[in-house]
Parts: structure tokens; sequence; C-alpha cells
């Protein structure tokens, strides 16, 4: 059976692979099916394109979209999107712009905390990459004022610590429609814990197309119970590593083992593939 791994992340984002050093990572696992999906832009995919063509990997379009949502920021996984529709590129420029302007709402409030950190440490620190808080982590651990990553967001860089900070991203409706208007589809990043059942069955009723099962920082059961909800209500299971590179998270170890089924990855292509002959 094949196998898959639907998320993943690059240098486009906060990945320390580069798209190209990804796509041969995946090959030498024996996968035979990839989705980048970096923070809100589809740099890392495009760029990676001609090499998975080259090893003979198929690489579908995706990306993680960080969706405002009862005032929480949600993770939302979009695949097989056209990627020249220009609602789409509209989207993810508007989600760049976000991101910036979080970033220094976030350097400012740990300024006033006393932290010594500057945007451009940070901006330096992303590169070309879409700027987001492991880069912020990166530059504390950097200058010493942190011991490690996970304690970065521990003290200064959770959704708890930063819950005052106002964000500009796209609303989870908006995203809905404008990937769905591109012939894509769209599944629950990493619900774990993160959701009541009620904002589960919301989000399904507002047209969410699938759940990511399948994901490191699921147990057995919480995967067992995602599939039963996801399998009750139509939706397409999709799961991946969520691979940052080396170090950067927990979930690391697992690409080439956390993977998903290639039943999964056709259910997934087929109804994208009906709603671009609907949408057309
Ligand atoms: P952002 O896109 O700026 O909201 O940052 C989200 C990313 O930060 C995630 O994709 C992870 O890579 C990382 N992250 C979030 N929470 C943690 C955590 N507690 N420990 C380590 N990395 C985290
Ligand atoms: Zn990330
Ligand atoms: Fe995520
Ligand atoms: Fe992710």
């Amino acid at each position: 059976m094949g196998k898959a791994d639907l998320h993943t992340h690059t240098t486009a984002s906060d990945g320390a692979y580069t798209p190209e050093k990804l796509i041969r990572h995946a090959n030498d696992k024996g996968l035979e099916t990839i989705s980048i999906t970096d923070h809100d832009t589809i740099k890392g995919y495009l760029e990676a394109k001609p090499i998975a063509k080259e090893l003979g990997i198929e690489l579908l379009p995706g990306v993680e979209i960080t969706a405002s949502w009862m005032g929480m920021e949600t993770h939302i996984l979009a695949y097989c999107f056209d990627e020249t529709d220009q609602d789409v590129l509209k989207l993810l420029l508007g989600q760049k712009r976000a991101r910036k302007k979080r970033m220094v709402s976030i350097v400012d409030h740990l300024q006033k905390q006393g932290v010594d950190i500057d945007i451009e440490e940070v901006k330096a620190e992303a590169g070309r990459g879409n700027i987001g808080r492991p880069h912020a982590a990166e530059v504390l651990v950097n200058k010493r004022i942190v011991a490690s990553f996970g304690e970065a967001f521990i003290r200064y860089l959770s959704s708890e610590k930063l819950k005052d900070i106002q964000t500009e991203y796209s609303s989870l409706e908006n995203v809905i429609k404008v990937i769905q208007n591109a012939g894509g589809v769209l599944s629950i990043a990493h619900p774990g814990p993160m959701y009541s059942s009620r904002q589960i069955t919301k989000m399904i009723s507002m047209g969410i197309d699938g759940i990511e099962c399948i994901h490191p920082s699921h147990n057995f059961a919480v995967q067992r119970n995602f599939s039963k909800t996801a399998s009750s209500n139509n939706l397409l299971i999709t799961g991946g590593s969520d691979f940052h590179g080396k170090g950067k998270t927990d979930y690391d170890p697992y690409f080439g083992i956390v993977t998903l089924g290639d039943q999964h990855v056709s259910s997934l292509k087929r109804m994208a593939q009906r709603r671009k002959e609907m949408v057309v």
C-alpha cells in the first residue's frame, strides 16, 4: 500500500528543510505522495514541483492556513486547489501581511515585558520564509534568553501568553469559500484537544471537508474518535507528520512513520476533482 504524508513544512515557512531537501527525504523514506503545507504560503510547494516530478513522487498542492474563528487561531489544511487562482493568491498575500503585523505586535509585547528582542532579528531568522512564532523562539534561544525552543513557547509565545494580540488573519468562513471556489478541499488540522465536539460539529456545518485524524499529537484513541466522526459525517480522513525539520518540534522523528493510506488520498483527490467540475 502506498504511503502518504499530507502535512509538512519547509524553509518557505518555519521548517528547516528546503523544499528540494524535503522531497529527497520523502523519497528516501519511501513516501509515494506528499503535500508541502507551509504556513500561509505555497512558495515551497511551487519550488518543489519540478523535483517531485524528477523523482516520481506525487506532490499535492497544499497549504496550512491560519484562520480566525471564535476568537481563536485555527489551523486549516487546504489541498488540491487551483494554485493560480487569483483569490487564493490574494488570500495568501493578506495572510503574509497579517503574519508580519502580528510579529511586530508580539515583539512589542515582549519588549514591554523587558525581553531584549528586535523585529529585525526575527525577520533575519525567518529569512525568505513566512514569518512565525518559531522564528521568534529561535532568536530567544540564540540570545540565551531561554534555554530551549520549548521554553520560549511556554514562557513567551503560547497562544495563552499572546491572547491579547490582535490579528488580521482571514475568517474561517472566507478561507472555506476561497479554497472551495478554487476547487480545493479543507481539513481541520491536528484537532487534538483544541476544540469541543460542538465546535467540530459547527465547522462541519460550515463546509469543512475533512479532519486530520492522523497526526503525531494524536494517540490511537484520539485518532479512532476523529476517524469515527469523519466517517459518520462523510468527511475525508487526512493525516501527516507535521514535519518541520530536525529539532524544531517533537514530531520530526515521525516523518515516514506517521503516514496516511492511499485510499484516503484517492478519496481526497476524487472530492477535489468533483469540486472542480462543479466550479467550472
Ligand atoms: P505561528 O504560525 O506563528 O502561529 O506558529 C505556529 C508554529 O509554531 C507551529 O506550526 C509549530 O511549528 C510552532 N509551535 C506552536 N506551539 C509550539 C510549542 N508549544 N512548542 C514548539 N513549537 C510550537
Ligand atoms: Zn509550523
Ligand atoms: Fe498547525
Ligand atoms: Fe503544521
